[in-house]
């Protein structure tokens, strides 16, 4: 009898074994997915790691798989190797890492919902169990597999839905789709009444008084070749409008001539249209300089920091690094954060590599991120892979490079559920796998990245100047304590000099970034007269004001309730703001300059794509001139004609207990700044502190990041943090405090009998309680140097032993390895 060892879509340290039936011997492999039971009446979609014949110990009974849903494995067998990688240093199961990695479509299970496509026709006759199946969809358009399982009666439930699903008779529904509407794009025709050349002839002799119509309408014929039919291909009309360097006007022209015309149409969203590809732009001497110094570092090492400033061309460099790579057959993944991939990056790419360039998306639907998946698996093209962290999961074949952008962004790290990996680290590991390089690009590095390039792991590469040369911005300190002290700033967050500057920026037709890291109105309120502040009923922290609704909400856990009209302590009716956040910012932008276009982006205002991409796009057009918002402003976004950035409250940022809190906040200042000023101008950046004279405000005055790494780099091995020491953290969270504090110091001392000093803790949070949930935290500092193994036997054996107490099952706990 063979026997298969299986992972399961559950949080479980072990594989399970299960007997493979001797009809699927032939056809099971490694990699494949199966469907199993497990517990009770539960079916699975497991994923075969192991084929063997070793007999399991007779104490349990072992069971069948139930039926096999891939004759070709859907995993490469490099994934295997990498998703035990990232169990064994993230100390999670395997079980987490697979959940993460495949997309919902391919792991159905009990619960999953299946929908009907009503306009599903079949291309052949279909199985009775698929009829069946079908069947059951009278009347309804949704089912869970486990309503579907009861109502036909069939056993093997999954198996079906995934064949039908193959064929495109259901789908699998999809939480994430909320916003995601079909894309459509304008594209441009010659109009019937014009397709013979005597008609041509016509109206180019009545151009001849309009020569930019006439030249727009040369170019529009060579593009798209309307005249030759067999060369004829579709044109957009951002792309004839940007080929032939004409404005709209001119095209509008033509189609009220009757000319041209105007047709809509849905474009696919895994890949962007592009008729025509561009050549690459060649890159000036500095970039050339860069990417030839990226060439010899590769030559000795695997992985190089590009630091970059803003505009520097970074892109521009990947992009011959892309290129190369594909021409040499290999693939090329290209990771960003999620809310910087947009449609000005993804155009970019799209121009040059066509439909070699996929993107992958969490906004995508499933189904799309399973069509993803299985081109990556069945095509033998090199290809580029747009993507967001969980893109590290796809099938790759034959990686020769991983560009990591931004590299410095903490939403690399995955905070929750595991498994929790940083995807810029988990990337180094994957790439190692492929044998190719990694580069990491940042305007802002990381410290832990620039220490390893200080100490030569990585390569180094230094791109100072701005493409073009244009300038760097001047930055300002402006003292908002002494103008508050001499009465110079009376109810309003906007510093004299910074009103000017705007008023300057915008009578010349340029715009402005109003930076504050704060959403909402007003962070907290209090009652004027005993001091009263309204808390989250279900977390420790105070709620924030939102006065466009009127409400006070908690940013941990959404709790909201309407902002009372007294205080329900002492009565008293002057419930007065604290602080301000991006809202506060827009309706005093209002007031001071009611005639101006102003937009405000922050998670309220982009809760989707598209209204991301709207607002984003507003700006770009310069149809909106003032842009307030919160750090998703610093996120790689590409504008010409901002020459004013206000940094409105630098102190917010910066008093932080965080270890990292002095990084982050020269990062999210420099990447700001790094908007002002493009091109022949130089822009102003007016920094408002109450702290003129901190160091760090020095440093982000002189744009001086190697000093600020420097101080940063004493500090950490002072106090013993990263890179010098590893973090693990050991989070327990129980809806018993009394418990979760005996315990959390009973598992603390039990750690130290063996870690001793390493340990740190039980510590409490600066929020102690989220979702009901009290926290604690318990912190190791692990040498650098020092295994993860015999670690994480360490631990689970101090788990095991904390199991003795009987109170110990109201607690949850998880390990965070490099927590951010
Ligand atoms: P970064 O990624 O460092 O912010 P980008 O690659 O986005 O910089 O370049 C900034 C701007 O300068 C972009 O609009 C880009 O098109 C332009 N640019 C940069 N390098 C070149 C080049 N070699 N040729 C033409 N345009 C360039
Ligand atoms: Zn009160
Ligand atoms: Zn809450």
């Amino acid at each position: 009898m063979k026997y298969a060892e299986v992972i399961l879509p559950l949080p479980l340290r072990d594989t399970y074994t299960y007997g493979v039936p001797i009809d699927l011997e032939p056809v099971i492999s490694i990699g494949s997915r199966v469907i199993v039971h497990f517990g009770k009446r539960r079916y699975y979609t497991a994923i075969v790691i192991d084929l063997h014949e070793r007999e399991p110990n007779e104490e349990y009974e072992v069971k069948e798989i139930h039926a096999l849903l891939d004759a070709v494995p859907i995993l490469r067998r490099p994934q295997l190797r990498f998703w035990k990688w990232i169990a064994s240093y993230y100390l999670c199961t395997l079980g987490d890492v697979y959940k993460a990695a495949l997309p919902t479509g391919l792991k159905l299970e009990s619960e999953t919902v299946v929908s009907y496509n009503d306009e599903f026709i079949a291309e052949s006759p279909l199985k009775p169990t698929e009829q069946a199946v079908l069947d059951v969809f009278s009347g309804v358009l949704k089912l869970s597999l486990s309503e579907l399982e009861k109502k036909t009666g069939l056993r093997n439930v999954l198996s079906v839905v995934a064949s039908l699903m193959k064929k495109g008779a259901v789908e699998v529904n999809e939480q994430m789709k909320q916003g995601f509407a079909p894309k459509k794009q304008t594209f441009v025709r010659l109009s019937d009444d014009y397709k013979g050349e005597d008609k041509l002839q016509e109206i180019f002799v009545k151009l001849k008084r309009a020569p930019k119509q006439e030249h727009l309408l040369l170019r529009f014929l060579d593009l798209s070749q309307a005249l030759n039919p067999l060369r004829n291909q579709e044109l957009s009309k951002k792309e004839l409008l940007e080929s032939s360097g004409c404005n709209l006007s001119i095209l509008e022209g033509l189609v009220k001539r009757g000319v041209l015309v105007y047709y809509e149409k849905e474009v696919g969203r895994l890949q962007v249209p592009v008729c025509r590809l561009k050549e690459l732009h060649s890159l000036s001497e500095n970039q050339r300089k860069a990417y030839s110094e990226i060439h010899e570092q590769f030559a000795q090492k695997d992985t190089c920091l590009l630091h970059g400033v803003t505009s520097s061309g970074k892109t521009e460099i990947y992009i011959h690094l892309i290129d190369e790579v594909l021409r040499k057959g290999r693939q090329v993944l290209y990771l960003l954060p999620e809310i910087a991939i947009t449609t000005q990056i993804t155009e970019r790419l799209a121009k040059i590599f066509g439909d070699k360039l996929l993107v992958y998306h969490s906004k995508f639907s499933d189904n799309e991120r399973v069509e993803i998946w299985n081109r990556l698996l069945n095509e033998t093209e090199p290809l580029l892979v747009l993507g967001v962290r969980s893109s590290l999961f796809l099938p790759f074949k034959d990686l020769g490079l991983i560009i990591v952008d931004e590299e410095h962004e903490s939403s690399y790290k995955q905070q929750d559920p595991a498994p929790r990996y940083h995807a810029r680290n988990t990337a180094l590991v994957l790439a190692n796998m492929h044998g190719a390089k990694t580069i990491l690009g940042s305007a802002t590095p990381s410290i832990d990245s620039y220490f390893n390039a200080l100490s030569g792991k990585y390569g180094l590469v230094e791109l100072q100047a701005r493409y073009g040369n244009s300038l760097k911005p001047n930055i300002i300190p402006v003292d908002i304590r002494d103008l508050k002290r001499k009465k110079l700033m009376k109810d309003t967050l906007f510093s004299p000099l910074l009103v000017e500057k705007i008023e300057d920026a915008l009578a010349q037709g340029e715009q402005v970034i109003l930076f504050q890291n704060r959403r909402g109105f007003a962070p907290v309120i209090e009652c004027k007269s005993c001091g009263w502040i309204p808390r989250c009923i279900n977390c420790d922290v105070s709620l924030t004001y939102h006065k466009y609704r009127n409400e006070l909400v908690c940013h941990y856990c959404g709790y909201k309730i309407l902002l009372p009209h007294q205080c329900p302590e002492c009565n008293h009716v002057e419930l007065h703001p604290m602080g301000f956040g991006t809202e506060q910012i827009e309706e005093e932008v209002k007031t001071h300059f009611p005639q101006v276009k102003a937009e405000r982006l922050d998670i309220d205002t982009a809760r989707t794509r598209t209204a991301y991409e709207r607002i984003l796009d507003n700006f770009e057009q310069r149809k909106t001139h003032i842009l307030i918002g919160t750090q998703m402003l610093s996120k790689g976004l590409d504008f010409d004609n901002i020459s004013v950035v206000g940094i409105l409250h630098a102190d917010s940022l910066m008093n932080f207990p965080d270890f990292r809190a002095h990084e982050r906040a020269f990062q999210l200042m420099a990447q700001v700044s790094g908007r002002a000023g493009r091109r022949e101008k130089q822009g102003t950046v007016i920094l408002q502190t109450s702290q003129p004279n901190h160091s760090l405000i020095q440093l982000i005055e002189k744009d001086d990041y190697p000093q600020m790494a420097r101080l940063q780099l004493t500090e950490r091995s002072m106090f013993r943090y990263p890179p010098y020491y590893r973090l693990i953290e050991i989070v327990l969270r129980s809806r018993n405090e009394s418990v979760l504090q005996d315990l959390a110091q009973v598992y603390a001392n039990t750690l130290r009998k063996q870690l001793g000093e390493r340990v740190l803790g039980p510590v409490t949070p600066p929020v102690t309680r989220v979702q009901t949930l009290y926290i604690r935290k318990i912190l190791l500092k692990i040498e650098i140097a020092a295994a993860i193994t015999p670690i994480r036997e360490l631990l689970d054996s101090v788990y095991c032993e904390m199991q003795r107490y009987l109170p110990f099952k109201q607690l949850i706990v998880h390990y965070d390895v490099d927590p951010l």
